[in-house]
């Protein structure tokens, strides 16, 4: 955190260390309390931030929220509690349901010959567990007619290793029948070095129970067993996995908490994030980040003692992680509504700082006059404004649903995914790895970008906002700006682009990550030269969309944000 010359609070804590911890906000306010509630919400947001405290608690005493779950049923309880202490106005909206209420229990596994030693695994979400502890020996998947026939007998009890290489699909079903007539103890297959977790919620009772525990094992710890059982060695294995099911309904909720407006009541800035989690570890970077900083801007907003203009709308989706089950039902309930939502603000990224917002020409003077006391206010954690053609859609959080049809501008923050995406689903995704300073920031600028939109003269102008379709490289994927693979017959692949090309520049702006090229490569006129690097030498490329069919739409935007920057110059 940069200490900031007028931030006598934080530096008055700073100055004298820890003791200072014990001073109350209200004192501290007392004595340098500026008038302007958004001065005072900067302040507060630096002085008595609690981010760190609200994911401790989700994380910890909670711990992970599948949909559905007992867990997320008591961390919906917490947040709509908290809402209301802090002067909310919160309650539980059901979406829709599951047929199954699932909650992972204690799981333990362990070798117990050649040698001995725990086992780190994951069985997938909606699934059985074992009755009690099973101990048994292991044996390889057959691979072909001749193996299953011949060792019929050997699978009933026994631990399944799937080999990396499935068999073909007619074998697989002889595979299955056989084991419906003589259950063996289980599956085993290889994960990676991190487990990702998912699960099929929606598998009735009789069916879920009928088919066998599926177990996934660290890539090491299966590679061992592999190892041992292709040089004859025998191979036993214990495993005692707790899950509890319930046959349902289930209900499955959305929180939502209201700070009504005080001149504009009926529009609405929205602020939200998933509440619910993949339950392999706590769900602290996926997404109790999220969850957290729509707590703490909406408790430091309501500490100010003052209504904002327009309401402020706290969401807290469940469903995310099975298809944005949440949000699909709260745009359907709350149709009415999108119309008056100025806003949008999504937070699911994780723990890295965000950065900032892409916004329309329409929108950007006020969102940047918003963010701008953010813009240098903390010299490692910059937040910015970016102008694209139209919102961008990244389809895979809860901003997606209200996009659609265009129904409210809604936002993804901009925030780097480096660390995140090796933590996020897996068994990594623990507490420990959050940042404190990172997530304090994060919740700092939610609340302030929330507060500001809710007190501008208007809504956001959701002139040409509607998403356009991103213009296509011809490229599967990128690694940072580093192409992954060239997609045959595309533009890239045209332009004599190669896999493990790294992009640099394009028309002479240098690109510094995913977000900022696909940026560059969206904005301004359909001819791009792009510069790269292959090995040692650089070169200058051309990808040129004149003939997308989107690039119509695409200038006659640009026509339009010329004609609207003349009558709305940018101060
Ligand atoms: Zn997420």
């Amino acid at each position: 955190m940069t200490i900031r010359p007028q931030s006598f609070p934080l530096l008055l804590a700073l100055l004298l260390g820890s003791a200072c911890a014990g001073i109350s906000a209200p004192q501290e306010q007392a004595r340098s309390t500026p008038a302007n509630p958004a001065e005072r919400l900067l302040e507060l947001s630096q002085s008595d931030n609690r981010a760190m405290q609200h994911l401790r608690h989700l994380t910890k005493e909670i711990g992970p929220r599948l949909t559905g779950s007992e867990h997320y049923d008591r961390a919906a309880q917490w947040c709509v509690e908290q809402f209301r202490a802090w002067g909310l106005d919160a309650h539980l909206e059901t979406f829709g349901e599951l047929p199954l209420r699932f909650d992972r229990g204690p799981q333990r596994g362990r070798e117990i010959a050649p040698k001995t030693h725990d086992l780190v695994f994951q069985t997938r979400s909606w699934t059985r567990g074992t009755q009690g502890a099973v101990r048994a020996r292991c044996v390889f998947e057959p691979e072909s007619a001749e193996e299953l026939t011949a060792h019929e007998k050997d699978y009933a009890g026994a631990w399944i290793v799937r080999r990396a290489r499935r068999p073909r699909a007619e074998l697989r079903k002889a595979i299955e029948a056989l084991l419906e007539k003589t259950p063996p103890a289980g599956i085993l297959s290889g994960g990676g070095e991190q487990l990702v977790m998912s699960g099929n919620p929606r598998r009735p009772l009789a069916e879920l129970m009928a088919r066998p525990v599926e177990i996934v094992l660290r890539r090491d710890h299966y590679d061992e067993i592999v190892a041992s059982l292709s040089a004859g060695t025998a191979v036993e294995l214990e495993f005692e996995i707790e899950n509890h099911i319930v046959e349902g309904p289930v209900a499955c909720t959305n929180v939502v908490a209201d700070l009504v407006g005080s001149e504009f009541p009926d529009e609405y800035v929205i602020v939200g994030a998933h509440l619910d989690s993949w339950d392999g570890a706590e769900g602290a970077q996926d997404n109790g980040t999220g969850v957290c900083s729509t707590l703490e801007a909406a408790r430091l907003i309501a500490s100010l003692g003052v209504k904002p203009r327009r309401t402020l709308r706290f969401v807290l989706f469940g469903g995310e992680e099975q298809g944005l089950l949440g949000s699909e039902g709260y745009v359907k309930t709350h149709a009415q509504e999108l119309p008056r939502v100025s806003a949008v603000l999504v937070h699911d990224g994780g723990e890295n700082p965000i950065q900032g917002l892409d916004v329309t020409y329409a929108m950007y003077a006020d969102v940047a006059r918003v963010l701008a006391p953010l813009a240098a206010l903390d010299r490692d954690r910059p937040v910015a404004v970016h102008e694209v053609m139209g919102l961008l859609n990244s389809e895979d959080s809860d901003h997606a649903p209200f996009l659609h049809e265009a129904r409210a501008p809604a936002f993804f923050w901009n925030q780097s995914e480096t660390g995140y995406e090796l933590v996020h689903h897996t068994q990594l995704d623990t507490f420990a790895t959050v940042s404190g300073p990172d997530e304090e920031h994060n919740a700092r600028v939610v609340a302030v970008a929330a507060f500001g939109l809710a007190q501008l003269d208007h809504a956001l102008d959701r002139t040409d906002s509607e998403a356009l379709p991103t213009r296509k490289m011809g490229v599967a994927g990128f690694q940072d700006t580093a192409v992954r693979s060239v997609l045959p017959e595309g533009r890239a692949q045209q332009a004599g682009w190669q896999d493990g090309d790294v992009l640099l520049s394009v028309d002479g702006v240098a690109v510094s990550g995913r977000e900022s090229l696909v940026r560059a490569i969206n904005q301004g006129g359909p001819r791009k030269t792009i510069r790269l690097r292959r090995g040692a030498t650089e070169l200058d490329t051309v990808l040129d969309w004149s003939d997308d069919p989107d690039e119509p739409e695409r200038s006659a935007r640009a026509g339009r944000r010329e004609a609207w920057l003349k009558a709305h110059p940018r101060p």
